[in-house]
């Protein structure tokens, strides 16, 4: 059979807008796109209303057109697709492969926050609905970075929400329904996520999904190795000066910064980039921002 064509994503939640570690994760899997010829899609996961940020996603697409990452296809919406997580879901519960779940957050909270059998407790009138995960459920992925990685998602994990009590779709079951209707073949995101994949490797087992190649690249942390996020304020990049934020994270994907360095326009900057990458460079462990891209003290 003809092998399946390179297909990767960049994934982001308008939460905000684009910082670096979010950068590195969009530059990271277009380099490793366009190295393998393959195609890069996008697709915004606007699941959770009260964690969005009113135009974030366009100013997201904005920055990511500015820095030349250009992307095929037209750009997923996961707000537009509540009737296939609908019709996912409804062949776990048929298959038995899910179930309601009417426990409290203190139910889960006194048992440590991981499920495993529902306490007896008053029915909801609108239960969450959870994967039920078997005893035993030891899943292992080779990952391009950081090699051969193993959970037992019974015990690390327990039974996951695919659909909350409010009636939000889990993020773990809509990535793994919009990969596959994408075609996805590689999935290269932040390492944050590295101990989300086995749950999504499962489900996609129960679903008959095909299982993409996962490549997990370094979080970008701050002075004091904390996980950037909008929460510490980290700083914007910025989409009217795209050539700093690209060599940083350039940088943090573990390149030679000198192959970069005579660009000057991020078209340029991508060739050179694009010319110089060698995977073999991302590192594993979390690298820190550089001092000049923090917010003032
Ligand atoms: N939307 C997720 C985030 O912004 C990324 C999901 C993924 O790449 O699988 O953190």
């Amino acid at each position: 059979p003809a092998p399946v064509p390179y297909r990767g994503r960049f994934a982001p939640s308008p939460t905000g807008p684009l910082h670096l570690g979010s950068l590195v994760a969009a530059l990271g899997s277009w380099l490793m796109a366009r190295l393998a010829g393959g195609q890069w899609l996008l697709r915004v996961e606007d699941l959770d209303p009260p964690r969005e940020v009113a135009g974030a996603a366009q100013a997201q697409l904005h920055t990511l057109a500015a820095f030349g990452l250009w992307h095929d296809d037209g750009v997923e919406y996961q707000s537009t697709r509540g009737a296939y997580y609908t019709a996912a879901l409804a062949r776990l519960l048929d298959a038995g492969h899910a179930f309601e779940c009417h426990c409290s957050r203190a139910d889960l909270a006194a048992r440590g926050g991981i499920h495993r059998r529902c306490s007896a407790g008053a029915r909801r009138a609108h239960p969450a609905v959870r994967l039920r995960v078997p005893d035993g459920s030891v899943v292992g992925f080779d990952d391009a970075v950081h090699g051969r990685v193993v959970q037992d998602v019974a015990t690390a994990v327990g039974d996951v929400v695919l659909r909350r009590a409010d009636g939000l779709w889990a993020y773990q079951l809509a990535v793994v329904v919009d990969d596959a209707a994408q075609g996805v073949t590689e999935v290269v995101r932040g390492a944050d996520l590295l101990d989300s994949t086995p749950r999504q490797i499962l489900l996609q087992q129960c679903l008959g999904l095909p299982t993409p190649r996962y490549a997990h690249l370094p979080l970008v942390v701050d002075r004091a190795g904390r996980k950037l996020s909008k929460s510490l304020a980290a700083l914007p990049v910025d989409a009217a000066a795209p050539l700093p934020s690209l060599a940083a994270a350039w940088l943090m994907l573990g390149q030679d910064p000198d192959a970069v360095a005579p660009a000057t326009c991020p078209a340029g900057f991508l060739d050179r980039a694009l010319a110089a990458f060698d995977p073999a460079r991302i590192p594993t462990g979390p690298v820190r921002l550089p001092a000049a891209m923090h917010n003032a003290p």
